[in-house]
């Protein structure tokens, strides 16, 4: 049996929106609501869905930038909520994470070997020598040279940059690493590579990674599990294989439609119509159906059930559940 190494359970974050000078809350933006899941010790989970389905939410709830309206965030079965003193500590190396933007994460200040050393400097005690030694290795495992270490970020590609950043992400040997976009800021042709690096990195170092997305096209080889977000929901959870081959959701699909061949493979391109509904007001029922080209009427009344596929591949949608198959048929 696999061991879960974090486990969400019916996470949720709102925002109050305040008004007035004495801050009334009038509101709240429900960015997440409700989502539950795990990460497996060497695995790689990834969190697919458009920019405000609130993934990017669950990795700063993750990285502890955002505290939890409710629901528990446990890692090695404790509530990270709950952390204090050195088991903070230890969490804080212990769950890494790489940002979109090389260029904003990287101090323009600082050359290579200080970007890198830096978080290692206060949890090892390393020689000068050895921390030389050491960081020069870490730039070795991403596939840059000792050269590099003199360099500042504005003398960097965007694909040596991002390098850096997973250089200095696997300093402090973490266990668990949140990419959030990773390679929407560089180049097609460099995307392959920084992926390929961090299934690489993956095998050696025995990681398990949270790649949080919005584009499907990039995650199947490196994915073990895939989840798919809507408007602060899970729609669609199965194993990279079962959504690959087998995508059920009306959103999943049309997320397939919009990339590329060879993924598109499910019959016309699908243009996802309008923006998604405001977080503040969700639409009541399934939150997909304002946009979803097979609602039905329950679609806007009642939220669907969690309908199981197989032992892993869940899907949240009423056209699978047997009582209303036959009504969307008509
Ligand atoms: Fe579309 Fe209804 Fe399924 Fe939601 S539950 S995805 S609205 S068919």
């Amino acid at each position: 049996m696999n061991t879960a190494l974090l486990r969400i359970e019916d996470l949720k974050k709102y925002f109050p929106i305040r008004v007035g000078l004495f801050g009334k809350v009038v509101g709240y933006i429900k960015a997440v609501d409700g989502v539950s899941f795990n990460v497996d010790a060497g695995e790689v989970v990834s969190l697919v869905g458009e920019s405000g389905s609130g993934k990017t939410t669950i990795a700063r709830c993750l990285l502890l930038l955002e505290k939890p309206t409710s629901g528990k965030i446990l890692y090695d079965s404790e509530d990270i909520t709950q952390l204090r003193g050195e088991k903070l500590r230890n969490y804080r190396r212990s769950v890494q994470a790489v940002f979109q933007n090389p260029f904003l994460s990287l101090d323009p200040r600082m050359n290579v070997f200080q970007i890198i050393s830096e978080p290692v400097k206060n949890s090892m005690k390393l020689s000068r020598e050895e921390l030389l030694e050491y960081v020069s290795s870490l730039l070795e495992l991403v596939g840059l040279d000792k050269s590099f270490l003199d360099k500042y970020p504005h003398e960097l590609s965007g694909g040596q940059a991002q390098r850096v950043a997973i250089a200095r992400a696997i300093s402090l040997k973490p266990k668990l690493i949140i990419l959030d976009e990773p390679t929407s800021a560089l180049d097609v042709s460099v995307q392959a590579q920084i992926l390929n690096l961090l299934a690489d990195l993956k095998k050696e170092l025995s990681l398990s990674y949270l790649l949080i997305t919005h584009d499907l096209s990039i995650v199947k080889y490196i994915s073990d599990r895939i989840i798919i977000i809507y408007l602060g929901k899970i729609m669609e959870t199965g194993s990279s294989e079962e959504i690959f081959e087998n995508p059920l959701h009306p959103y999943t699909r049309i997320l397939f439609s919009s990339i590329p061949d060879p993924y598109r493979k499910f019959g016309e391109r699908v243009i996802l119509r309008g923006e998604p509904p405001s977080p503040v007001n969700p639409p009541p029922g399934c939150r997909f159906h304002t946009r979803c080209p097979y609602a039905i009427d329950i679609c806007r009344k009642q939220e669907p059930p969690e309908i199981k596929s197989s032992l892993i591949h869940k899907v949240y949608c009423w056209l699978h559940t047997e009582k209303h198959s036959s009504e969307t048929k008509t």
